[in-house]
C-alpha cells in the first residue's frame, strides 16, 4: 500500500488518473478532473457497486434522479435546517474554517487547552466539538486563549464565534429570478430515492422489505476541501435505502454491514484496514437511529470515514409524506403540508398501510477510488536491484485490462497480427484493451506496471516465423507478461482469448 498521500498525489497526476479542476486557471479549489485511466477505474468501481448491489440480488431496483431538487424536498428533508458545518473566522486574515478541523490540526497541548476550557475531555473530541458549537461566544474566547493558530498564516488567531455553514448549492431555476425560483444541487442522492419511492413500488410491485441503489454526483460546499480528492465539493456517491417492516430493522443493519465489509475486501480493501466506528448517540445525525461509520486506514490522513451505514428509521419517509399524523411515526419530523403523496406500503403480515423503516448503506466513489489505489500502490525492489512502482489492482478494477505490444512497431506482419489480437480481445467486452507501440517494450512494462494493467501481450518475430535461431514451434504464438509476477509465458493466439477471459474473471 501506499506510504503516503503525496506518492499517490504525484502517479495520480503522472499516469492520468486525476487532475485539479480548471486546473489552467490556476485550479478551483475542491473540484477534480478524472482523466483517461480515472474514469476506468472509477466506472470498474461504480459497475462492481452495480452488479453487487443490484445484479446480484432479487430485492434491489436501480434509480437515476436528477441532481437539481424542488427546494421543498430539500426543507422537508431538514437539510435546509441542519445541513450545516461549524464555521469559524480568522478575523485577522478573514479566511474560514471548518471548527473541528481547525481544532483536530493544532498540537496535542493546544487541544488539550481548547478541551479544558470549554470543560471537556480531550480525549473525547466530538464532545469538545458540541460543546463549542453550543457555547459559541464562550468558544471564541477559548480559541484565543488556548493559542489556536491559523493554518495559512501559521500564526496564533483573532476568532470569531462558531456559527453554522449551510453546505447546500443553491441556484436559480428559469430564466427569472426571484423569490420562488431557487433550488438546491442535491447535497446527496438518497433524496431522489426517497421521492420515488411511491413510484418505484407501484411500477414494479415490489413489497417489503426491498431496496433501491443509486450512484450519482452530490454537491456539497465544504468549507475547508482538502486532502487530494477525500473531502471535495463535488463528489460522487454510492447509496442504497433499504426499506424494511419496523422490528427488523436491526437485523437487516447488520446484514448491510457485513455484506459491504464483504465488498469492500473483494475490491482489494483488507478487512484489517477498515475499522468499525459505532457512532455515540450524541453524535448521531437528526435522522439516525444508529449509525456504523466504516473507517479507512488511509495513507497519511489515518482512519477517516469511507462510508456510513445508518439506520433512518422512518424519518425519511416520514418527513416526505401527507398525512402523517394518521401514521403512527417513530421518528420525530417536522409538519409537512406540502407533499401530495401518501408514503406507505402494505405490511406484508397485516396488509395494512406502513410507513418502512430504512437502512442506508452510504459510500463515497470518490474515497473508494482513493482507498483502491492506495491498497493497490506497491513498490518492489526486482532481483537485479531496480525499484519498480506497480498498481496490484483486482483484475476487475484495472483500468486497462491487457496491452497488446508488437515488437517492431514499423513491421506490418507483426503489427498486423496484434492489431487483430487486439480487436479480438476487445470483443470480449471485459473493458479497455490497449494496442502499445509507444516506446520500446522496457518501458512499456514500466508504464503498464504503473497503471496497474494485469497482462502485457507481445507479438514478437518467433510469433511469425521470423526469429533466425528461433523455434518453429512457436509460430502462432505471443508472450503474455503477469503484473504481479513477472512470469511471461508463451500461449498460442488460437487460445489467447479464452486464456484471458479465464485470468480476467
Ligand atoms: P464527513 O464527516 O467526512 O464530512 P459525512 O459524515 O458528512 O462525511 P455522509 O453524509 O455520511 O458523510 O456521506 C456519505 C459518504 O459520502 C461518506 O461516507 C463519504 O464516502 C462520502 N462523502 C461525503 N462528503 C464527501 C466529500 N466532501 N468528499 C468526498 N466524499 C464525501
Amino acid at each position: 500500500p501506499a506510504n503516503s498521500m503525496e506518492e499517490l498525489v504525484s502517479l495520480c497526476k503522472r499516469r492520468g488518473f486525476i487532475f485539479q479542476g480548471s486546473e489552467i486557471y490556476g485550479g478551483l479549489q475542491g473540484f477534480y478532473d478524472y482523466g483517461p485511466l480515472g474514469v476506468e477505474l472509477k466506472n470498474n468501481i461504480k459497475a462492481a457497486w452495480w452488479r453487487a448491489n443490484v445484479y446480484e440480488r432479487d430485492d434491489m431496483e436501480g434509480l437515476d434522479s436528477s441532481i437539481i431538487m424542488h427546494r421543498m424536498v430539500l426543507r422537508h428533508s431538514g437539510h435546509e435546517a441542519t445541513f450545516s458545518d461549524p464555521m469559524v473566522d480568522n478575523k485577522k486574515n478573514n479566511k474560514r474554517y471548518r471548527l473541528d478541523h481547525l481544532v483536530k490540526d493544532q498540537k496535542a497541548d493546544v487541544i488539550e487547552k481548547v478541551a479544558a476550557g470549554i470543560g471537556e475531555d480531550a480525549s473525547n473530541f466530538p464532545a469538545v466539538v458540541a460543546a463549542l458549537i453550543k457555547q459559541p461566544a464562550k468558544a471564541s474566547e477559548v480559541l484565543k486563549a488556548a493559542g489556536v493558530r491559523d493554518a495559512f498564516s501559521g500564526e496564533v488567531g483573532d476568532w470569531t464565534e462558531p456559527k453554522p455553514f449551510n453546505m447546500m448549492f443553491k441556484t436559480t431555476i428559469g430564466p427569472v429570478a426571484d423569490e420562488e425560483s431557487y433550488g438546491y444541487l442535491r447535497p446527496e442522492t438518497a433524496q431522489g430515492i426517497f421521492t420515488n419511492f411511491k413510484n418505484v413500488v407501484d411500477s414494479t410491485s415490489r413489497r417489503l422489505p426491498f431496496g433501491i441503489a443509486q450512484i450519482g454526483k452530490a454537491f456539497r460546499n465544504e468549507i475547508t476541501p482538502r486532502n487530494f480528492i477525500f473531502r471535495v465539493r463535488e463528489l460522487e456517491q454510492m447509496e442504497i435505502e433499504f426499506f424494511c417492516v419496523p422490528g427488523t430493522d436491526e437485523d437487516w443493519h447488520q446484514h448491510w454491514l457485513d455484506k459491504r465489509l464483504a465488498w469492500w475486501e473483494a475490491q482489494g480493501i483488507p478487512r484489517s484496514k477498515i475499522e468499525i466506528l459505532d457512532v455515540p448517540p450524541e453524535d448521531l445525525a437528526h435522522y439516525s437511529k444508529r449509525t456504523y461509520d466504516l473507517m479507512y486506514d488511509y495513507p497519511t490522513l489515518g482512519h477517516e470515514e469511507i462510508e456510513g451505514i445508518a439506520n433512518r428509521s422512518d424519518y425519511d419517509l416520514g418527513s416526505h409524506t401527507k398525512s402523517q399524523s394518521e401514521l403512527n411515526l417513530v421518528a420525530t419530523v417536522s409538519e409537512n403540508n406540502d407533499s401530495i403523496a401518501r408514503l406507505t406500503i402494505p405490511h406484508p403480515d397485516t396488509n395494512k398501510p406502513v410507513v418502512p423503516f430504512v437502512i442506508e448503506p452510504s459510500a463515497g466513489v470518490d474515497r473508494a477510488l482513493l482507498a483502491v489505489l492506495s491498497e493497490a500502490f506497491t513498490k518492489e525492489t526486482l532481483e537485479n536491484g531496480n525499484e519498480r512502482i506497480v498498481l496490484k489492482f483486482k483484475p476487475h478494477l484495472a483500468p486497462i485490462k491487457v496491452a497488446v505490444i508488437p515488437l517492431a512497431r514499423n513491421r506490418e506482419e507483426i503489427t498486423t497480427v496484434a492489431k487483430a489480437i487486439k480487436t479480438e480481445l476487445q470483443g470480449l467486452g471485459l473493458g479497455r484493451v490497449l494496442y502499445e507501440d509507444s516506446g520500446n517494450i522496457g518501458k512499456a512494462y514500466r508504464r503498464h506496471d504503473e497503471v496497474g494493467t494485469p497482462y502485457c501481450v507481445t507479438v514478437d518475430f518467433d510469433t511469425i516465423g521470423q526469429n533466425e535461431s528461433g523455434d518453429a514451434a512457436l509460430k502462432g504464438t505471443v508472450t503474455v507478461r503477469d503484473r504481479d509476477t513477472l512470469a511471461q509465458e508463451r500461449v498460442k493466439i488460437s487460445e489467447l482469448a479464452g486464456w484471458i477471459r479465464e485470468k480476467l474473471r
